[in-house]
């Protein structure tokens, strides 16, 4: 049995996620302790509970240590299913996170597979639905994954509420990639979202961030009103280069003027456009999972070198008992 401390380094969800994802893989037994033992609620959420849960569904696993709360689990997979499943977070806990949980265990089963998730598809610390289906995707589809998903109904904080549908086809093997040049930008896009708030909201972010891109052309920006439980407003852009997707967002929240939403997208795309760096930051801790599976070589560059990224590093070489490089100084993360 593997045992993981869920208290290293960033000591977030992100070791539980992918060490159940892992396991799920290699039909390897872990006990993770410990668990989100940095955060300010630790032991695992809502969020976290349903992940192991649908970890459990996809792989017949035997669990311990499954309730709200609880910082440590043993968890012991069989073989991945395949299959129909829905999984209801029942608070605002992020779908996606529970989505990125079983996309890799799911695309390594023998048929295709379809899963409802029910929760919150826009939430801060989390990939906003958008950006998991139109960078996070389309980027480790190009390492072989094959999954679409759709977002049936918006979820914010705090009724969530939200669907989103995640399609997964079943692969043989990933393939690792070098990220080292970005190539020129091809499309800039985004969207302006309010829901149950004025309109003039999602106009007032999309004017922010527009005014700040008014040196690039050919930028589309859709400000849209959407049906939710709760209030909420959200901005996402993304950037097409020619190698590569990048994408930023924010979310609205009480108190915070619209044009502050608008202006930290255009920040956080000018930090990393001006890095000339190729991945963005929460996309390398994301993909560094799928370009390490096969064990070959691979490079990237990253805007900023994150305390999730050093920490999904630590754990994928103690799974996958591979060394991965870190160049602090060029910004660099590669395996030999
Ligand atoms: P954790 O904090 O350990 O639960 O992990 C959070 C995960 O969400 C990490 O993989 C982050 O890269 C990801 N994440 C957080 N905020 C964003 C965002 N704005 N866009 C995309 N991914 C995000």
């Amino acid at each position: 049995m593997l045992r993981i401390d869920g208290s290293y380094g960033e000591g977030g969800g992100q070791i539980l996620r992918t060490s159940l994802s892992l396991s799920v893989l290699a039909a390897q037994a872990i006990e993770i302790f410990n668990i989100r033992a940095k955060r300010k609620k630790p032991g695992l959420q809502a969020q976290h509970l349903v992940a192991v849960k649908a970890a459990e569904e996809i792989s017949q696993a035997k669990v311990s240590g499954a309730k709200i709360g609880s910082k440590i689990l043993r968890f012991e997979p069989k073989k991945i299913k395949f299959g129909r499943f829905e999984f209801d977070i029942g608070t605002a806990g992020s779908t996606t996170l529970v989505a990125q949980t079983i996309l890799l265990p799911l695309s390594f089963s023998k048929h295709p597979s379809e899963v409802l998730i029910v929760g919150g598809t826009h939430n801060p610390l989390a990939p906003p639905f958008h950006y998991f289906s139109e960078v996070f995707l389309p980027m480790i589809e190009k390492l072989g994954i094959k999954a679409e998903a759709k977002l049936e109904k918006y979820g914010f904080y705090p009724k969530g509420g939200g669907r989103i549908r995640l399609f997964v086809q079943p692969i043989q093997k990933l393939v690792a990639s070098d990220f080292l040049e970005r190539g020129k930008i091809e499309e800039i896009s985004g969207l302006s979202v309010v829901a149950n708030l004025p309109f003039s909201i999602a106009e007032r972010q999309k004017n922010a961030l527009q005014s700040f891109l008014k040196n690039f052309s050919g930028i589309n920006i859709l400000a849209e009103r959407v049906e939710a439980l709760s209030a909420g407003t959200f901005v996402f852009l993304k950037v097409k280069f020619e190698n590569i997707l990048a994408g930023f967002s924010s979310l609205g929240e009480k108190g915070k003027p619209a044009e502050k939403v608008g202006q930290e997208v255009a920040q956080q795309f000018s930090d990393y456009y001006q890095s000339e760096k190729v991945i963005d930051p929460y996309l390398a801790d994301q993909i560094v999972l799928y370009l390490a599976i096969s064990k070959k070589p691979f490079a990237f560059t990253v805007s900023k070198i994150t305390n999730h990224l050093l920490t999904h590093i630590w754990l994928l070489e103690k799974f996958l008992d591979i060394k991965i490089k870190i160049d602090k100084e060029k910004n660099k993360i590669f395996k030999e």
